[in-house]
């Protein structure tokens, strides 16, 4: 998919005059990769119908790059798509809200629950989570057994069938523990089927939840529209969540959802663990849906901002894929300057956004550089190594004494660089190219 994208984008960078017919023929190619990408076919259509609009092609002045033009115009167009307009609502911390999870069985909902507990629990609030699946047997368990290794309080039941019940007494017993953020997660069904939309209907009555939030599956496909619809018509959803985004499927269904429930997106789930879940951001998920990867701009941006001669060092050094700390090290260093390379640094999705937010860059920069003076404690051996499990508890327990810093802040500092190198890693491959082919990209 992300080839035949590319190729169609290069064809238009290949033809001298982009008429109309050039025009059509990406557009057609694109569509089709769209479809791939399980986007429902009318929004692909209504897509199409738009680009046309906003392409004039008389207004593409010479001189400009027509092909970044037309690019940025589907780019733009799948990211209004996206956006209801409206967001969705949001749990104050310290005020009770009530969020009810929703979906099919499988989606992920039972993990996303404990995912989104979870992450607020890390920001200070204090969740819960209530297990109104009766259906599935086992359902208590899972919920219990991901509650318990997080440490947040749970509420369910073996002996009672009655999801409204147990709802009902979870989200009341949370209320009065002074939870801020009770939790339902609610059973589902293989199908779409009138006793899980009636027992959703009934479970929502029964909660009266600020916010119910569909879980959705990204490899679902071209079902998700009808899905989606199916679960706003029985229980007013107010917000999308997408799980599976590590797997292969490129999520187009959430365009699907957003335009059957009018609500946004607000978070992705990206693997099976507690904190593979992120703050879902629309620009690198239309990069992916686009088949443009993670890579979006980001070989323009190097190609801008780095001096030729240092082009294919860095390219070469990303290409290889593997992050030592002391890459991490050298980057930090990168960051802090905002020279060339730390610009192109702070592109990588998850590398500055969450390394160094926008209005918190003072208590960003002083935490690199509490990071870098515990990596001055640290041995070649550690700096260079590729081995995740050489930093043992000696070790650890080393480098703590060495710069005077809890144990704690070195085990967050480790934590960090396994989370770039997850980052770092997808350049794997990069495809690098050649002399003088660099300008022509
Ligand atoms: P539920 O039936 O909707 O409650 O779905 P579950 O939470 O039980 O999840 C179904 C399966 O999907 C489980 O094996 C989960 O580990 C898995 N799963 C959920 N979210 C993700 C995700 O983001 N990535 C991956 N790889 N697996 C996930
Ligand atoms: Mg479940």
């Amino acid at each position: 998919l992300g080839g035949s994208i590319s190729r169609a984008i290069q064809q238009m960078s290949n033809a001298t005059i982009i008429d109309e017919k050039a025009l059509n023929e990406c557009l057609n190619e694109i569509t089709r990769a769209l479809l791939q990408a399980d986007v429902q076919f009318k929004l692909v259509k209504d897509m199409q119908t738009n680009i046309k609009k906003i392409v004039n092609l008389d207004d593409l002045a010479a001189g400009h790059n027509k092909r970044r033009i037309i690019q940025q115009a589907i780019f733009n167009e799948l990211c209004k798509m996206l956006d209801p307009g409206k967001p969705s609502f949001t749990p104050k911390k310290g005020k009770t809200s009530v969020v009810m999870f929703v979906g099919l069985q499988g989606s992920g909902k039972t993990t996303t629950c404990t995912k989104y507990a979870y992450y607020h629990q890390k920001k200070g609030w204090k969740p819960a989570l209530v297990c109104a699946d009766t259906f599935r047997a086992g359902a208590f368990d899972q919920l219990k057994q991901n509650a318990t290794k997080a440490k947040i309080p749970f509420y369910g039941s073996y002996m009672e069938s009655d999801p409204v019940k147990i709802a009902e007494e979870g989200v009341e017993r949370f209320k009065k523990e002074n939870c801020d953020l009770i939790i339902v997660d609610t059973s589902g069904r293989h199908k779409q089927e009138a006793a899980l939309f009636e027992e959703m209907r009934q479970v929502s009555e029964a909660t009266k939840p600020d916010l119910v939030i569909f879980v959705m599956d990204s490899s679902i496909g071209q079902a998700a529209f009808d899905q989606a619809q199916a679960f706003k018509q029985s229980v007013s959803v107010g917000a999308v969540i997408i799980t599976k985004m590590d797997g292969h499927a490129r999520g187009g269904g959430a365009l699907s959802a957003v335009a059957a429930t009018k609500s946004p997106v607000i978070f992705i789930g990206t693997g099976e663990h507690m904190d593979e879940f992120e703050v879902f951001d629309v620009k690198p998920f239309v990069s992916r849906l686009l088949g443009m990867g993670d890579l979006s701009g980001f070989m323009d941006k190097i190609q801008e901002v780095v001096p030729m001669d240092q082009q294919p060092e860095l390219l070469q050094m990303l290409s290889e894929g593997t992050f030592t700390l002391r890459i991490m090290y050298e980057q930090f260093q990168n960051l802090l300057k905002m020279g060339p390379i730390g610009q192109v640094f702070s592109m990588l999705p998850g590398f500055s956004s969450e390394l160094m937010p926008k209005g918190r860059e003072k208590e960003s920069q002083a935490k690199i550089k509490r990071y870098m003076t515990m990596m001055d404690s640290m041995t070649n051996e550690e700096l260079d190594s590729t081995n995740p499990k050489l930093m043992n508890e000696s070790r650890v327990m080393r480098i703590a004494r060495g710069c005077g810093r809890p144990i704690r802040d070195v085990m967050e500092m480790l934590d960090e660089y396994k989370r770039l190198a997850k980052v770092w890693s997808k350049m794997k491959g990069l495809k690098i190219p050649k002399k003088g082919e660099m300008s022509a990209l």
